[in-house]
């Protein structure tokens, strides 16, 4: 082999996550080249021009907001540098079905006065609800940049990791133990019961359950979902804020690649992985598409474990309960990306003075209108009421739209989770014009002001990202896909069952959010066995 063509490690998959891995990996000195399928690298963190006749207009394609990525990847990576600027988002505005808006505020005394136009009861609770959360996040969020210890393994390394995790945690008293608890295992709808009794306050509270799951906020679990979407800042040091970046999220790809090209990493598109290669039963390389080979000792998939795992290594490669575990992986989803050019902001009927649309703009009348759109896409059925997170980057970030003119990026749920099996051109169209009509009943002029439309299902989101299932977190982030459990029980080390093969994608511990935990975790373990060689040599 050429020796252009080899390389100190390979990242397959070219994602947030798969840069953040150059990223690291160039830094630190090697020679790291990134292998990605499609025509530019971000993956499902992408801006770009979808119409040709509004080539001005520029959509935050998939993902819209961030908050998860931690300040120390930022510093590290010295992303700021490299173009990474994100605003911190304005308040949410709730409009329900009977007229009346609720402005959800990051300001506390402001959302005391708003909640309490709904009900006094929630505004007094609001205090209790943040303090419960802020000690939830105390313990899960520095669980976040941790290796799952491989739970159930008599290894002795094994047994030591799961020691110091429980040592971590000899300062949870049982009444934390029993919160944490009722976290992953309850439903958001019930945990919310225990706080608030206004539909309204449910309604927004609920929200973030809900966001990429498979789920209604009355399923088990979606309370952690909560939790995931709460645990980030976007460096203000306010719990669960979100904020926009300049450039929309294909920025804060760019700056990563960024980073790493300064750092010295090869970075090619149009360089789809078709096989990994596998020598003696390490990882010793990867065949592009068109047949060209390059070899590393160390090889890090970043991309879904259903491509590599089910379509790049063969089965025989692999140990039988392994790949049955990938091909149980859950990675449904009913998730609606809808990405509008418009000529003006909308003004709400409820509230015809109001001007503020920083924040998001939401679809969400009731927890019960929640689950009936979720239950009609269980039963085989896209929701007759969708419910949509839309947020219009282009008040924080003006450069994504002509003078006046604005794009709305609305998240929208639900459509049955088998639609990414096969294309739904004219339903996928219906249900948009759906969400369009949510928006317009509660905006009227919303539909007149809108120039194009975007409309991206779970087909076209497999199809064209490599979102198996269309899920947007790789695979669901379900109780039993959390943790030492994810993507499956054994290898949530971010290690495969393949000597020099390593993972690091949404699907693995961390994932998923455009955050880039994974890819730092998994550069740690990859430290360490190399020390570990050393020490052995
Ligand atoms: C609609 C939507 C909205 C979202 N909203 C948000 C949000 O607002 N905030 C947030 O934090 N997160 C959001 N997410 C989730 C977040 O975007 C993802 O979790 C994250 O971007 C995944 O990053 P990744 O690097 O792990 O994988 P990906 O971004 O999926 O990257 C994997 C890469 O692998 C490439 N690939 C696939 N097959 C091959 C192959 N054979 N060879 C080489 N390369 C291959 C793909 O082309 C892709 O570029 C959203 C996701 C979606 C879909």
């Amino acid at each position: 082999m050429a020796s252009a063509n080899r390389y100190d490690a390979i990242v397959i998959g070219g994602g947030h996550n798969g840069l953040v891995a150059a990223a690291y990996l160039a830094k630190a000195g090697a020679r790291v080249v990134v292998c990605e399928a499609r025509h530019k690298t971000g993956g499902a963190a992408a801006t770009d021009q979808p119409w040709p006749e509004h080539p001005e207009f520029k959509v935050t394609t998939l993902s819209y907001v961030m908050s998860l990525m931690p300040d120390r990847i930022i510093r590290d990576l010295d992303l700021e540098r490299h173009g990474y600027r994100v605003h911190p988002v304005g308040p949410y505005v709730v409009p329900f079905d009977d007229g009346r808006v609720m402005i959800d505020w990051e300001d506390n005394a402001k959302n005391y006065e708003e909640f309490a136009k709904f009900s006094k009861a929630d505004a007094e609770a609001l205090e209790r609800w943040d303090q419960w959360i802020g000690g939830l996040a105390a313990v899960l969020g520095p669980l976040l940049m941790t290796t799952p210890p491989q739970v159930g393994s008599k290894r002795p390394s094994d047994l030591f990791e799961q020691l110091r995790l429980a040592w971590r945690f000899r300062g949870l008293d049982v009444r934390t133990v029993g919160d944490v608890t009722r976290l992953m295992t309850m439903s958001i709808a019930d945990l919310l019961d225990r706080f608030f009794v206004s539909e309204q306050v449910r309604a927004v509270m609920a929200i973030n359950g809900l966001i990429g799951t498979w789920a209604g906020p009355y399923e088990p679990g979606t309370g952690y979902v909560m939790a995931h979407h709460s645990i980030g800042d976007v460096g203000d040091g306010t719990l669960g804020s979100w904020g926009v970046p300049e450039g929309g999220m294909g920025a804060v790809a760019a700056a990563i690649e960024s980073s790493a090209r300064a750092s010295g990493a090869e970075i090619r598109t149009n360089a789809g992985v078709e096989r990994v290669l596998i020598r003696d039963g390490r990882a010793v390389g990867v065949a592009l598409a068109g047949g060209e080979e390059l070899s590393a000792p160390i090889v890090i998939t970043a991309c879904h474990p259903k491509i590599t795992f089910l379509r790049q290594i063969a089965p025989g490669d692999l140990p039988g309960d392994f790949v049955r575990d990938v091909e149980l992986l859950s990675s449904r989803s009913g998730v609606v990306k809808i990405n509008l050019a418009v000529s003006r902001l909308p003004k709400l009927a409820g509230m015809p003075e109001w001007t503020d649309y920083s924040g998001g703009f939401e679809i969400a009348h009731s927890v019960d209108y929640l689950e009936t759109a979720f239950e009609e896409a269980r039963h085989g059925r896209a929701a007759t009421r969708p419910f949509s997170d839309g947020v219009i980057p282009t008040t924080l970030d003006p450069s994504l739209a002509p003078e006046g003119a604005h794009v709305v990026s609305l998240f929208t749920q639900w459509v049955p989770h088998t639609w990414s099996d096969e294309p739904h051109p004219d339903e996928l169209e219906a249900y948009a014009d759906r969400v369009v009509d949510e928006y317009e009943r509660v905006a009227p002029g919303f539909k007149a002001s809108i120039v194009a439309r975007q409309v991206i299902g779970p087909f076209e989101m497999e199809q064209g990202w490599g979102l198996i299932g269309g899920n947007i977190f790789h695979a669901e982030l379900s109780a039993d896909q959390l943790f030492h459990m994810r993507p499956v029980p054994g290898y949530a080390d971010y290690r495969t069952p393949i000597a020099g093969l390593y993972q690091c994608s949404s699907a693995t511990h961390a994932g998923g959010g455009v955050c880039g935990i994974p890819a730092y975790n998994c550069i740690r373990e990859i430290r360490r066995d190399r020390k570990r060689r050393r020490g052995r040599s």
